[in-house]
């Protein structure tokens, strides 16, 4: 900690938004600093946390990226970067108490919407998925309902769950162009479809009836990265155990087993692996 840094000190547990803005242009002077065209993330401009430490550039802390981990909270706090970007997505789509809510995809963001739309109220959440291993792992969430779709057509079991009206909210997290366009089919009229996952370069066009969205009126949000005031709250939600890390952190390996943990995420067997410094 160098000298002119007044709020942190030695000792100090902290974590960040990891995205680090300019902090002059208008979304940044409105808060939305995950909208700043000139953000520098962790990781791509500077070097990333796959490491024993980490060197916090100035802006990040004067910029107010950094926060600190509450008291009672462990390593799982490493969790609340991924969470964080949840919240921002459920609160762009408006995720409340009461809805029913689509995950389509159960990988570790999966995981964490799963958890997150639950402490936001939400009375019925379905999850769909494609891979064995992973459908197995879902069940771990605290959905209410889990669609193989390698064996179950997912839009009619959707609505079939749903009395016939479809989802209120939607949350596509599988990076697949056709998972998209299914949402928009799964979704009630009136409701809200956000793409979480981005899909690859190169493969994010859609072939869909805009009709659909016309007639059903259907919202649809985006969403990319988060902000401190998300960290914030998602450190809160796992202090106030809203969000169980157990069923999201499914192995923690040392940091020299990096290639172990990489291989068991491509195999699907791991949700989150949590390295060890
Ligand atoms: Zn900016």
């Amino acid at each position: 900690v160098t000298p002119e840094v007044k709020s942190f000190q030695v000792g100090n547990r902290v974590t960040m938004a990891t995205s680090i803005s300019c902090g002059k242009c208008n979304f940044c002077q409105l808060g939305q600093t995950n909208r700043c065209s000139q953000l520098t993330p962790i990781s791509y401009d500077y070097p990333g946390a796959f490491a024993e430490f980490l060197a916090i550039p100035a802006r990040g802390i004067s910029g107010g990226f950094v926060v600190k981990v509450p008291n009672g909270l462990g390593e799982e706090a490493c969790l609340a970067e991924p969470i964080s970007c949840a919240v921002n997505a459920q609160t762009l789509a408006g995720v409340k108490s009461g809805d029913t809510v689509v995950v389509i995809g159960a990988g570790p963001m999966g995981a964490i919407h799963t958890q997150l739309a639950r402490a936001n109220g939400a009375e019925k959440i379905i999850v769909t998925q494609r891979s064995k291993a992973r459908l197995t792992l879902a069940k771990n969430f605290g959905a209410d309902a889990v669609i193989d779709v390698t064996t179950t057509e997912p839009v009619e079991t959707v609505k079939r769950l749903t009395n016939g009206l479809g989802a209120d909210v939607v949350i596509v997290t599988a990076p697949e162009a056709s998972a998209q366009e299914q949402a928009f089919y799964m979704v009630k009229k009136g409701g809200m479809v956000n793409l979480f996952a981005s899909l690859p370069k190169g493969s994010s066009t859609l072939q869909m009836d805009s009709r659909l969205i016309h007639y059903n009126e259907i919202f649809l949000s985006g969403a990319s990265d988060s902000t401190a005031k998300h960290m914030e709250i998602a450190l809160a939600l796992l202090s106030k155990r809203l969000i169980n890390p157990g069923a999201i952190i499914t192995h923690r390996l040392l940091l020299t087993d990096f290639h172990r943990g990489i291989q068991l995420l491509k195999e699907r067997k791991a949700l989150k692996v949590l390295l060890k410094p």
